[in-house]
């Protein structure tokens, strides 16, 4: 049984700050944000990470850059710019098993993606 916190959420089981919300993904604000704007697009269908999507999902994934451009005029942070990541497996500091893309803005973001602890 897959019970990841986003899941939880799809399901009513945990409240969420959603900013954005279709049929297929919804968007919610990061609980530790590391930008002014730090909000996290996540697929309503569960996939642990990308390999789980089939030739057949490709456009549920493309369609996931369509709902950052959404949400990020929304938030009103498209015209200055924004930051997509993906963080898959140990070494890409993954935190949920369930796919997300970070969305930061609001703020110059720095040429590191992340904090070096090395
Ligand atoms: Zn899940």
């Amino acid at each position: 049984m897959i019970t990841d916190v986003f899941c939880k959420i799809i399901k009513g089981e945990l409240p969420a700050d959603k900013v954005y919300e279709d049929k297929d993904y919804f968007v919610v604000k990061d609980i530790a944000p590391q930008a002014p704007v730090h909000l996290l697009i996540i697929p309503k269908k569960h996939f642990e990470a990308l390999h789980d999507f089939k030739n057949s999902d490709a456009e549920l994934l493309g369609k996931a850059l369509l709902v950052a451009e959404k949400v990020a005029k929304k938030m009103g942070i498209h015209d200055k710019g924004y930051r997509l990541i993906i963080n898959e497996g140990v070494h890409g500091g993954k935190l949920v098993p369930h796919l997300h893309i970070h969305l930061l803005g609001g703020k110059r973001l720095g040429a590191k993606l992340v904090k070096q602890d090395i």
